[in-house]
């Protein structure tokens, strides 16, 4: 049990924990064999909240590890669409409702081709703890599908989307399964989506979020994730008596969530100097003002274009095939692209050149290992579980729009964002604590989301 290796009384306890983490993982292995992401997940999930166990032995006795793990549904469908030249084609979509033990599923959708069942599970895993976290009623999903938005036209991604919603509709529902976007699925594919629910069910209602704000969606939405990352990373620095004000920061991805982080690490006076995609990281150490940010958001979201375009536009250097973390002199990491983009190695030079905070905009972004030598080395780690919950927080906040036929104005989403994130970050600093690891926001953030879902499960008896 790695992450108490630093608390010396408890090593030997945590020896314990570690042996019985890894007989529970044997069986999680066996059963989803070759889900790579989802073993990560849970054993991550598992190593840190296993101490609660002496404090809840009824938390085992009504095997709560192993009902959580296994998804109270999965749907798995065909989605028959044709493309420009006129040739059918086939991908494969995806909803897993992994727990409604505090209500409706709830989580994005993913178009990209690395979508298989391991990732969405590993997904749908981490978004149960998140959505506990917010302290809305949300229970967990995630879905998507493994086609690649990427070359093809609107029409094309119109018709996947109508395609993909003609069998999605009828499992969704505004008590039952409430999906959302993430990689590939922007304001564009969430408007498709939306317009064949509608059509196929004759109702207009928000059984998506991320919409417009025109027809249903919230302000703030889209910044969301973004936006909270750095307001959680704000409280970090704050819980040490500093703030993010001139603080050098590295940033991963250009997506939705990439974009609005640096927007906020501007607001909070600090200076954004990287960008990445799945080619290569811009560096511009002058910093990502305002002006560039919005040619940027025109590049990936209307031209679609590569981050390589912003070192020819704007002058400055481009590393292909290369990811930002090995640029000296940042206080801050945010990574927010994918999945399993930073590893040990990356981590040993981020500690090198000094770096101080490290939060995980994307879903587990950081290898394990990488994870460990951070908090090891006094680096605060913040877990996306917590870090990236703004987004289906303010999803939330969309869902209760909807439901109060009402809108609210950006100041009131973002004020109420700010308010959840600093609430996230208290109980997971708190739980910290309160189990003998202070600074560990892995084991407070976990440990504060698996007890409020397991509470729910005894609660509602064994169904
Ligand atoms: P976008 O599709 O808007 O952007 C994704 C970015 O990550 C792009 O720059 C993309 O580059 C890059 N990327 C994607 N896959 C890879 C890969 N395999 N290797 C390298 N780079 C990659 O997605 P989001 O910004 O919405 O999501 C980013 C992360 O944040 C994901 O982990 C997502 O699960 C997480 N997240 C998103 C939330 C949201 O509200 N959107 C909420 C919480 C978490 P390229 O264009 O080259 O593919």
């Amino acid at each position: 049990m790695q992450y108490y290796e630093s608390v010396g009384s408890h090593h030997e306890r945590m020896c314990e924990v570690q042996q019985t983490v890894h007989e529970f993982m044997d069986d999680v292995v066996a059963k989803s064999v070759a889900q790579f992401e989802f073993h990560q997940a849970v054993q991550e999930m598992f190593e840190a909240v296993w101490p609660i166990f002496e404090r809840h032995p009824e938390f085992l006795e009504a095997r709560i590890p192993h009902r959580m793990v296994e998804a109270e549904r999965i749907i798995i469908f065909r989605v028959p669409w044709i493309d420009d030249s006129g040739a059918v084609q086939v991908n494969r979509g995806f909803r897993v409702e992994m727990s409604s033990a505090i209500g409706p599923y709830k989580g994005g959708l993913r178009f990209h081709p690395s979508v298989n069942l391991g990732i969405l599970k590993f997904l749908a895993f981490e978004q149960v703890f998140k959505n506990a976290l917010t302290t809305l009623p949300l229970g967990g999903g995630k879905g998507g599908s493994d086609f690649d938005p990427k070359g093809r036209s609107d029409n094309e991604v119109m018709r996947f989307c109508q395609a993909f919603m003609s069998e999605l509709y009828r499992h969704i529902g505004l008590r039952t399964d409430i999906p959302a976007g993430d990689i590939g699925v922007g304001a564009r594919e969430i408007g498709y989506l939306f317009g064949q629910y509608k059509k196929l069910a004759n109702e207009f209602s928000g059984i998506l979020t991320g919409k417009n704000p025109g027809w249903g969606g919230s302000l703030i939405r889209p910044e969301a994730t973004g936006y909270g990352t750095v307001y959680f990373t704000e409280e970090m620095f704050r819980a040490k008596g500093d703030t993010i004000h001139g603080k050098k920061v590295l940033i991963s991805g250009s997506g939705n969530v990439a974009q609005y982080a640096v927007e906020n690490v501007n607001r909070l006076g600090g200076r954004a100097v990287t960008l990445s995609d799945s080619d290569g990281f811009i560096h511009d150490p002058h910093g990502i003002d305002a002006e560039k940010l919005a040619w940027v958001m025109d590049l990936k979201n209307e031209r679609r274009g590569r981050i390589s375009e912003y070192a020819e536009h704007f002058g400055v250097e481009y590393y292909a095939g290369q990811r930002p973390w090995g640029v000296e002199g940042a206080d801050v990491a945010l990574p927010c692209a994918t999945q399993n983009e930073l590893n040990l190695e990356e981590a040993k030079q981020l500690i090198a050149n000094g770096i101080r905070v490290v939060a995980e905009g994307a879903n587990m972004p950081t290898e394990p290992d990488a994870v460990r030598l951070l908090i090891d080395s006094g680096v605060l780690f913040g877990p996306g579980k917590a870090a990236n919950a703004g987004g289906v927080a303010v999803s939330g906040l969309e869902m209760a729009q909807n439901a109060g036929f009402t809108s609210w104005n950006r100041e009131e989403v973002d004020a109420k964002l700010l308010n959840i994130m600093s609430e996230i970050h208290r109980v997971s600093r708190e739980t910290a604590e309160e189990f003998d690891a202070p600074d560990n926001y892995i084991i407070g953030a976990n440990i504060a989301g698996f007890r409020k879902v397991a509470a729910a499960m005894i609660d509602q008896g064994v169904v």
